[in-house]
């Protein structure tokens, strides 16, 4: 029984890696990450890093020529559990240009092969609530939420606007993706400026389910938050001043705020720090006691960008 407790708390904190395959015509280009296991990643560090080979263990390791499809074949469980009344968090942690928004959305050409986990969840979400409709009768709703610079804002039917929630009522995949294309045109509007500030904002899907077990009338709610997280690059305070400097800090402020969360919940620590930033205050609930985790950790192949691979790698052992 304890030997099964511990299993199940261990298995609250699953960190996966995605190599990015190289893009359009890079060829002849050295390969960093040059060994790809089952749940081990070896890169072949430049002298300027110290020499040699280091390795790096996770719960999986996705190659470069993962499917979307393989990626979430082992998410899909987490999908349950939502149902079952459990809070869920999927983060898509890496530098910028390493393939978060690939994971979580797809690529800008959609099509129903590339799709990112957040499409598939929700249509697994609704698939799995259809099937249960004659024990369970589901309510659906969603929220997209950004996080610039340790503020908040909600994308509603308005543009965006400070906290108090604009939860949209939902009943189909459609219905979500309608309310994302809003969410991107509203990031539109404010035209270049805001779509370069993505890399530089955390940005939060959060759908909430609520279950009426029609038997017993009894209620589980749970909710499940899919997280595309602020690119993770280090900025190089000499070269960088005003605003930017003060995104940069508040990025690397969030982030190691969330790795420290992460890292003391992996360590089973009593205390928790969820009150260094507001990421992890939006998300205290659902990250620790009987809430599950999965963290999507992204790194590009180029040899320029071994640096930043070394520094997530780094992170991701941390919190793995
Ligand atoms: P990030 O969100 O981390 O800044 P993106 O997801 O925008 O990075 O990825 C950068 C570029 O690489 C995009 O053009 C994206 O379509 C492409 N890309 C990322 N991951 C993959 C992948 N696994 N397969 C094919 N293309 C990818
Ligand atoms: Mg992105």
């Amino acid at each position: 029984k304890l030997y099964n407790q511990v299993q199940d708390l261990k298995g609250n904190i699953r960190v996966y890696c995605r190599v990015r395959p190289f893009l359009g015509r890079q060829s002849n280009v050295t390969n960093v990450v040059d060994c790809i296991e089952e749940g081990t990643i070896t890169v072949n560090t430049p002298p300027k890093y110290g020499k040699g080979r280091r390795s790096f263990n996770f719960n999986k390791v996705f190659g470069p020529s993962a499917t979307q499809e393989e990626v979430f074949e082992d998410t899909r469980p987490l999908i349950r559990s939502v149902l079952d009344g459990y809070n869920v968090c999927i983060f898509a942690y890496g530098q910028t240009g390493s393939g978060k928004t690939h994971t979580m959305s797809g690529p800008k050409d959609l099509t129903e092969n590339n799709q990112g986990v957040n499409y598939r969840a929700l249509s697994d979400l609704f698939y799995l609530a259809e099937q249960r409709k004659g024990t369970f009768q589901y309510d659906v709703s969603v929220q997209m939420i950004e996080i610039y610079n340790e503020q908040i804002r909600n994308n509603s039917q308005n543009g965006f606007n400070v906290p108090e929630a604009s939860l949209a009522r939902v009943s189909s995949t459609f219905d979500v993706i309608e309310l994302m294309n809003l969410g991107q045109r509203n990031r539109a509007v404010g035209a270049t400026a805001l779509n370069d500030r993505s890399s530089r904002s955390h940005s939060c899907l959060t759908v909430h389910v609520q279950g009426r077990d029609l038997t017993s009338g009894g209620v589980l709610r749970g909710c499940m938050h899919l997280v595309d997280l602020a690119g993770s690059e280090r900025v190089d305070k000499s070269e960088v001043t005003g605003d930017r400097l003060k995104e940069a800090q508040h990025i690397n402020k969030s982030l190691s705020a969330l790795g420290d969360v992460i890292a003391s919940l992996a360590q089973k620590n009593t205390h928790v720090p969820y009150r260094n930033s507001k990421l992890t205050q939006l998300l205290q609930d659902s990250l620790g006691g009987q809430a599950k985790t999965l963290m999507f950790v992204h790194i590009s192949p180029e040899l320029d960008a071994v640096g930043e691979t070394l520094s997530t790698l780094k992170f991701a052992e941390r919190v793995a």
